[in-house]
């Protein structure tokens, strides 16, 4: 089985792009939801993080308090990485778990959503590297008009990121999202075909 890396900055239409190869048939392995769902209440991970970052982040109903996890560990480049140390092999397992089982299944080629497959150097291991592309200011434009972040935010989110640049040059292919949604669909439906071939 194949496996597609899709990346690209937040706000680039990664999810949008990966909503298509899923519609096409694919599986997608989603890397933030198999984030989330590794901090699901009573799981091994989230005990670790309430051990590390306190205990007091975990309420009554053992739901994780994200905002005040991401205060006490983005703010040093020790703590991200403490915190990293602790998730990020979770998340690896369980997409690997989901990449045997699209394999199982009789996929020919599964989709990896990944925000960090460069900066994580995981576009290696994938048999095709797909970057969706759009220019930081317009990505700012989309966050703040359709997913409601404030523009501060927005922004220091996309500091945090790999540069396009950097991003761009791992890519076999790359997808201009810069115009619109009817734009973007036929270079998904080339997209589709070029992995049909691999
Ligand atoms: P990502 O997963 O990379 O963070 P999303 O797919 O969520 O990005 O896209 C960010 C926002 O921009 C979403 O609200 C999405 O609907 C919108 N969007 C995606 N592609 C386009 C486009 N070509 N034109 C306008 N809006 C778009």
């Amino acid at each position: 089985m194949k496996r597609i890396g899709l990346t690209g900055g937040i706000g680039s239409g990664k999810s949008t792009v990966a909503r298509m190869l899923a519609d096409a048939g694919f599986p997608v392995v989603d890397a933030d939801k198999i984030a989330r769902q590794i901090m699901e209440p009573g799981s091994p991970v989230l005990a670790k993080v309430g051990e590390v970052f306190g205990a007091d982040l975990i309420g009554e109903d053992g739901q994780l308090n994200r905002a005040e996890l991401a205060r006490r560990a983005f703010g040093s480049e020790e703590t991200t990485q403490q915190l990293n140390a602790i998730t990020h092999p979770a998340i690896r397992e369980e997409s690997e778990r989901q990449f045997a089982a699209a394999e199982a299944a009789g996929a020919k080629a599964a989709v990896y959503d990944m925000p960090l497959l460069v900066e994580q150097g995981l576009h290696e291991q994938m048999d095709l590297t797909v970057v969706v592309d759009v220019d930081a200011e317009e990505r700012v434009r989309r966050l703040v008009s359709s997913r409601g972040l404030d523009e501060t935010d927005a922004r220091a989110r996309i500091a945090r990121q790999i540069g396009d640049a950097e991003r761009r040059a791992a890519a076999d292919v790359v997808i201009d999202n810069n115009g619109s949604l009817e734009e973007l669909k036929p270079q998904v439906e080339a997209l589709v075909s070029e992995i049909r071939e691999l």
